[in-house]
């Protein structure tokens, strides 16, 4: 692969960041995932928009502007030769010695990397477990430091499932990297509403304006797992994942055990409009 690094375009194995980057350090940094679908970018100005909030609240700002931002997308897909996965996109405060205080001229790093995979395909559903969300307060900031997630999806693949659904005082926050949906008997859409609890999904956004723009009812409040597991239908979203069914809530099977028909057409609907939107 082809990877980019403050300004170079290098091969994988060339690329290097210093043992001093605040990133490696302190999880100083934040990221952003776009899906990449016949070789073009889907909703880039959502993630370059969250992106400059997330820097703006970690008090950094974008490094280059968001044309550079793009063209360099453009630039590792066309070397990359790649039609369809995800570029991956990482902001640090940069390299300094070691100190809680933000260093005050270190020049931030730059990463960009592609990753090919087939995300497009029509998708079975996924089964999940609940579990304690044990991560920090500021959600909504897209950091680098996952551990906690990534601690919480190992539990569910222990448990020989597909992700967990994280809980805070009785209600769902989110999936380890995604937002949660529930739908109605009568196909309301059931989601979190935006706070510092949840992480603002680019899907998210797009796919609640799709299910507006499709008469849908749409509820934003916390929903609990008991209610989960009554409702007729589930669903994940997220870059890379769309909108994916979620089949089964802490081992009670929703919608039969398969994909239901709002999330079916939910889904299909939004790989359309990604795919006419795409840039
Ligand atoms: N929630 C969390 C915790 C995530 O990590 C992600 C994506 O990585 C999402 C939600 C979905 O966000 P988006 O739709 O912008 O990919």
């Amino acid at each position: 692969r082809t990877v980019y690094v403050n300004g170079s375009y290098l091969p994988e194995e060339k690329a290097t960041v210093s043992i001093f980057d605040r990133g490696f350090l302190f999880a100083d940094g934040v990221y952003e995932v776009t899906a990449v679908l016949d070789g073009k970018l889907v909703d880039f100005a959502g993630h370059v928009t969250r992106l400059e909030r997330s820097l703006n609240e970690l008090k950094m700002e974008l490094p280059v502007s968001s044309d550079e931002l793009l063209e360099i997308h453009r630039e590792l897909i066309k070397h990359n030769k790649l039609d369809e996965g995800a570029i991956y996109l990482q902001i640090t405060r940069g390299a300094a010695d070691r100190d809680f205080v933000f260093p005050k001229n270190a020049k931030q790093t730059l990463i960009l990397f592609t990753q090919a995979k087939p995300i497009s395909a029509p998708k079975s559903g996924i089964r999940i477990v609940s579990a304690p969300d044990i991560r920090w307060g500021r959600r909504d900031i897209k950091t680098v430091q996952l551990l906690a997630p990534s601690l919480t999806k190992m539990l569910a693949k222990e448990a020989g499932k597909d992700d967990a659904w994280m809980v805070e005082d009785g209600f769902v926050t989110e999936g380890t990297s995604c937002n949660a949906y529930i739908v109605t008997k009568d196909s309301k859409i059931i989601t979190r509403n935006l706070s510092n609890s949840i992480l603002h999904g680019i899907t998210r956004a797009a796919v609640l304006k799709l299910a507006s723009e499709l008469d849908m009812e749409i509820e934003e409040r916390p929903f609990t797992i008991d209610e989960a597991q009554q409702a007729a239908e589930a669903f994940v979203t997220a870059a890379t994942a769309f909108v994916n069914p979620v089949i089964e809530i802490d081992h009670v099977e929703l919608s039969g055990g398969k994909p239901g028909p709002v999330v079916t057409r939910l889904s299909q609907l939004y790989i359309e409009e990604s795919r006419k939107a795409a840039i």
